[in-house]
């Protein structure tokens, strides 16, 4: 059994202000029917934390492969953890594309991400080229294969799957696309991990908003969604949530 887990990623946004979404959300959404979590920048994690309680998890949006050190700007997935955050997005296209961040990179920072006690939320995705080439998933394959660490289990690893094309564009692949993306890496976690693969969350995200949440949640072998641009506002976000929860 795996229990659906809404994650929201707000990248570079927010200030202090914007905790007032969070506390709104918290108020719509008392008992909500699904695992919460909102991924803020790094200056936000404490304050959300002692906001939320535990009631909605918080995380990192990337943590360093090393527990410290000469690295100037990084941030340790032990400082995250000391911050209040449970979980760290890892590998998404963002960091791969902006940091040159490689699938082996990703997999270092994942073990970090165990060795300080969160869950590593590990992001694949293809481009449009490669979608068009029909190479989606051998790209993502490889990325899943070289991204996840030996021993990942349904507790300390969460899969996103995000086709680069769909984040932040409006557009998003059909649904029996999004199913044989999720049903081919369920099948590669379950051939790889067994019986742990199939305790693996498997989230889609790329421009998931209220108006179709519903349907792909409906979809083999979705667990939940990472959300971008829809989680910054409660309403929205609070809109998948429910969505989530009637799943
Ligand atoms: C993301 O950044 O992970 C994402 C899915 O963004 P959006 O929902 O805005 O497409």
């Amino acid at each position: 059994m795996r229990r659906k887990l809404a994650a929201g990623n707000w990248k570079m946004n927010g200030i202090t202000a914007s905790l007032s979404e969070v506390s709104g959300l918290m108020a719509a959404h008392p008992e909500p029917g699904c695992e919460v979590l909102l991924c803020p920048p790094a200056t936000l994690v404490t304050a959300m934390a002692a906001l939320t309680k535990g009631k909605i998890a918080v995380g990192g949006q990337d943590c360093h492969a090393e527990p410290s050190g000469a690295h100037t700007g990084d941030i340790a997935a032990v400082m995250l953890k000391d911050a209040g955050a449970s979980h760290v997005i890892v590998g998404h296209s963002e960091r791969r594309a902006d940091h040159a961040e490689t699938s082996d990179m990703v997999r270092a920072k994942a073990m970090a991400a165990r060795a300080a006690g969160l869950v590593a939320v590990i992001c694949l995705g293809e481009s449009d080229a490669q979608r068009d080439a029909g190479e989606t998933l051998d790209v993502i394959g490889q990325q899943l294969f070289a991204s996840t660490p030996d021993g990942a289990t349904g507790t300390n690893t969460v899969i996103a799957y995000e086709p680069i094309w769909a984040i932040g564009t409006g557009r998003t692949p059909t649904l029996a696309q999004i199913a044989e993306v999720h049903d081919f890496i369920r099948s590669e976690l379950m051939g790889r991990f067994g019986a742990e693969g199939g305790l693996m969350r498997v989230l889609y995200g790329g421009s998931v908003k209220p108006s179709n949440a519903a349907e792909i949640f409906a979809t083999s072998n979705v667990d939940g969604a990472l959300v971008g641009g829809a989680s910054l506002k409660a309403t929205d976000f609070g809109a998948i949530i429910s969505a989530l929860s009637a799943a």
